[in-house]
């Protein structure tokens, strides 16, 4: 029987963010797979664990990821933990937990840190609904057009983003999405300098522009203006009408209740729904 794939997160910043599951997850597995050997060894001695090794990353994730399927085919129980945060949100946990859903190996993933959730959180945006973008393409061209395709989202955006980028990404944020649109800044969370600069993209992009920021961050855009709606015409009222007598109204009661939900005439409706 094929062993576990544990995805663990680790502290973005916090060591007081580590939860006794996570603990006990590295410390019960046969191996760790991790990103950066040395940033995990670091995490492993502060909770007195000793455990093996594999160097998982974006350059080797391909052989890597054969190699640690098959110790997982053949029972081994491992941990798979990036730098900071949850493995699998952009980051090459992805395609591993990909390979062992193709292998029909048993994932499992243990809540914790992840900067795209703590953020938003933080941000005063709304939380309702949003899309996470992930970094944005390093070329510019497929950047802009990635960017242009958010130009009407609704939904509020989050996006990673590399201190020595950041300047670059306001502008064209701020040129595509507009200057004025709110953003969130959220910088360091979790750590000594933690920082959620509350302003618009152009203010942003004007106070970044020569002053190269310092540390991480994510960055937490209000979604564009929702569109008006087109009002309702007799057509959605017919829908509706049809529902409601699918639930078991009568045609008249229907109508009547149709008609007020959607601010249409009731006679109108009426005549249409008889066929007149
Ligand atoms: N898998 C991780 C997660 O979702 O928590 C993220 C990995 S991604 C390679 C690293 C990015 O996460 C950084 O470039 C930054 O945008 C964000 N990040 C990580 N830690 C952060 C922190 N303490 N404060 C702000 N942003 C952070």
């Amino acid at each position: 029987m094929s062993g576990t794939l544990y995805l663990v997160p680790t502290p973005i910043g916090n060591l007081g963010d580590i939860s006794q599951r996570m603990a006990d997850t590295l410390s019960g597995a046969d191996f760790i797979a991790a990103e950066d050997t040395r940033v995990t060894v670091k995490l492993l001695n502060h909770l007195g664990i000793k455990k093996p090794m594999v160097p998982y990353h974006r350059h080797n994730c391909q052989d890597m990821g054969g190699v640690v399927a098959d110790r997982l085919l053949a029972g081994e129980n491992c941990a798979l933990v990036t730098d900071a945060g949850t493995p699998a949100i952009s980051d090459p946990g992805e395609e591993l937990v990909a390979r062992c859903v193709r292998l029909d190996i048993p994932v499992v993933a243990v809540p914790g840190p992840c900067a795209l959730v703590t953020a938003l959180a933080v941000s005063g945006q709304p939380t309702g609904r949003f899309t996470f973008e992930g970094f944005l393409p390093m070329n510019k061209k497929n950047r802009r057009a990635r960017l242009e395709q958010l130009r009407g989202e609704e939904r509020t955006l989050i996006f990673y983003e590399a201190p020595h980028k950041l300047a670059a990404t306001l502008r064209d944020l701020a040129d595509t999405l507009g200057p004025d649109r709110p953003v969130s800044l959220c910088r360091e969370l979790t750590k000594l300098h933690e920082e959620v600069v509350r302003t618009t993209l152009g203010a942003a992009a004007e106070r970044y522009r020569d002053e190269p920021p310092r540390g991480e961050f994510v960055l937490v855009v209000r979604g564009a203006e929702p569109r008006e709606e087109a009002p309702a015409d007799l057509e959605d009222g017919l829908l509706l009408v049809e529902r409601l007598r699918e639930e078991g109204l009568s045609l008249r009661d229907a109508v009547k209740r149709a008609a007020k939900e959607l601010g249409l005439s009731r006679n109108e409706l009426y005549d249409r729904a008889v066929g007149k």
